[in-house]
């Protein structure tokens, strides 16, 4: 850090309502740590905003002495993209409201809040709005790069259900988009990521769900292949009320095994697709239940910043046998757990939600099917990092556009894949927009929009 930047934190500190956080401070280690401990960076500046303002007077010190500017939500980003090495992280940490309008059935999310503090708040009042499943993510990263989850059937993605936002620009100004004003801002919040400004607040409209059945069917062995065919039938055969995912991979003596997590909220406590799914052989544990939202929340977690990830993935047209005697080759060729690979069904309401909501292709797709490489040590970066492209390339033949999912993207992604994931004009406008909101590109560390 350059000693006139130094010099100046005092001052920096002296004008926020929140605080600084810089290399000799006892807790700037865990202040740029991120989920994905492949990301080591050492910021020369971390601004820990405590309002609006703060997040404007963050920008404005950046500019005065050249900082290149990471934004910081929950840091869940595989990308690393909330730290960067010499430059100033504008952290939201601190700024984790949510509140609850139930009779207006609106949540307004602070730009740093997790799912933890968005679900529990909304729930108080048997609330929803579908989010991301595991709980320490950021609303806000999550929600503008898409946001596929335990409701993806019911309610379409995060981002369909995004009804206002604050966001503050680069040059500093407060915007606010609604669909009342500003909306093409608003439609380009719905997918285009931190590209535009730093959302201080998003509004969601909510739902109302109390109890889901829901939980994890695990299964191993022989029976994984056909486990996962039905899976596939049960996802694109099934009706709204139903969202599903699987996770497949290896365990120590390289047999597959599977985890399929249904989230059905119809009243009926037992319907058919899972009692089908239930009945398939392979099935090795059965911890389907009927309980509140907030318990579905926390079936899946995963640890902040231990394991080193690398994910890479395709929206697919289908799933068909081929692909799935892949997926299964591939899991089994790497030789040891714990990589696996995640496939998130699209059906239901992503596909009937008004196509003119926001710029996303994707919707379309049948699938998301991300290989996830997963390590804790550092002397296998490669071989793990290796196989999620070398899986993510196999996969290619059954690519719906030949885009990626934002929200799972490294930092080495092509904005080839960034573009596809829109189509061309969806992108264009996107761009519009850019060269609006941050001509010059200040916030470029995100799955990047590039202005014309
Ligand atoms: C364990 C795990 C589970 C996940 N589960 C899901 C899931 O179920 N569904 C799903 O769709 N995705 C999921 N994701 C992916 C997740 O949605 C993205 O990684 C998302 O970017 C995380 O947002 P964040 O705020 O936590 O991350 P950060 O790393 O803090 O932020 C990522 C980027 O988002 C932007 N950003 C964040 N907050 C703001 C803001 N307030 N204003 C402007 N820009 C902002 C910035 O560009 C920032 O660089 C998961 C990721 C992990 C690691």
């Amino acid at each position: 850090m350059s000693a006139r930047v130094e010099k100046s934190l005092g001052e920096l500190g002296r004008s926020l309502s929140g605080s600084v956080v810089g290399p000799a401070d006892a807790d700037y280690d865990a202040a740029r740590r991120c989920f994905n401990a492949l990301v080591d960076r050492r910021p020369a500046v971390i601004v820990r905003c405590a309002e609006t303002d703060d997040v404007a007077t963050a920008f404005d010190f950046a500019r005065t002495h050249e900082l290149e500017i990471a934004v910081r939500g929950g840091g869940h980003n595989p990308a690393g993209h909330c730290v960067l090495d010499d430059g100033l992280v504008i952290d939201l940490s601190a700024m984790r409201t949510v509140d609850v309008d139930p009779d207006a059935r609106i949540a307004r999310a602070d730009g740093g809040s997790t799912w933890l503090e968005f679900d529990a708040a909304t729930q108080a009042f048997g609330l929803v709005t579908p989010g991301g499943i595991v709980g320490s993510t950021g609303v806000c990263g999550l929600a503008l790069g898409g946001g596929i989850g335990h409701l993806t059937a019911q309610h379409g993605l995060t981002c369909d259900n995004l009804v206002g936002a604050e966001i503050v620009t680069p040059n500093g100004a407060v915007i606010r988009a609604t669909q009342d004003e500003n909306a093409e801002l608003l439609w380009g919040l719905r997918g285009g990521g931190g590209n535009f400004g730093v959302a201080t607040r998003l509004e969601f409209q909510l739902h109302t769900l109390d109890r889901v059945v829901g939980g994890v069917l695990a299964y191993r062995g022989r029976g994984v292949r056909e486990a996962l065919r039905l899976f596939r039938d049960v996802a694109s055969g099934s009706p709204r009320d139903l969202s599903c995912q699987a996770s497949l991979s290896v365990d120590e003596s390289l047999v597959p095994t599977l985890g399929i997590l249904p989230c059905f909220t119809a009243p009926d406590t037992d319907p058919e697709a899972l009692r089908a799914l239930r009945a398939a052989s392979g099935l090795v544990a059965d911890g389907l239940r009927a309980h509140s939202f907030l318990d579905q929340q926390r079936v899946e977690d995963s640890p902040y910043g231990e394991n080193r990830h690398y994910w890479k993935g395709h929206f697919v047209r289908d799933l068909p046998d081929e692909l799935i005697d892949e997926l299964l080759a591939r899991i089994v060729a790497f030789g040891r757990p714990p990589v696996h690979v995640l496939i998130e069904s699209l059906h239901g309401a992503p596909k009937d939600a008004d196509q003119a909501l926001g710029g996303i292709a994707y919707r379309q797709a049948a699938f998301n099917v991300s290989a996830m490489a997963v390590w804790r040590d550092p002397s296998v970066d490669e071989e793990h990092i290796q196989w999620a492209r070398d899986t993510a390339a196999a996969l290619e033949r059954w690519s719906f556009s030949g885009g990626g999912y934002a929200n799972y993207m490294q930092a080495d992604e092509p904005m080839e894949r960034v573009r596809a994931a829109f189509g061309d004009h969806a992108f264009e406008r996107l761009q519009a927009l850019k060269t609006q909101y941050d001509p010059t590109n200040v916030l470029r560390r995100n799955q990047n929009i590039p202005p014309f």
